[in-house]
């Protein structure tokens, strides 16, 4: 898998509850930061599950 970084959008595995599957990524690191394009939500995650749950780097 690439590298990530900020302001790159992906898609996630798992659809968030609003529908999206999109999100952008706010910030890298031990965890990632992500926002669904959906309905704006920021969640973190740990690296290791961002990774396994990003599907495609959309840009
Ligand atoms: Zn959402």
């Amino acid at each position: 898998m690439d590298e990530f970084c900020v302001g790159q959008r992906v898609q996630m595995k798992k659809k968030h509850p609003c529908g999206a599957d999109e999100w952008e990524i706010l910030r890298v690191g031990a965890d990632f930061k992500l926002k669904c394009r959906g309905c704006g939500k920021l969640i973190m995650l740990r690296r290791r599950e961002a990774e396994k749950n990003i599907k495609n780097i959309l840009e």
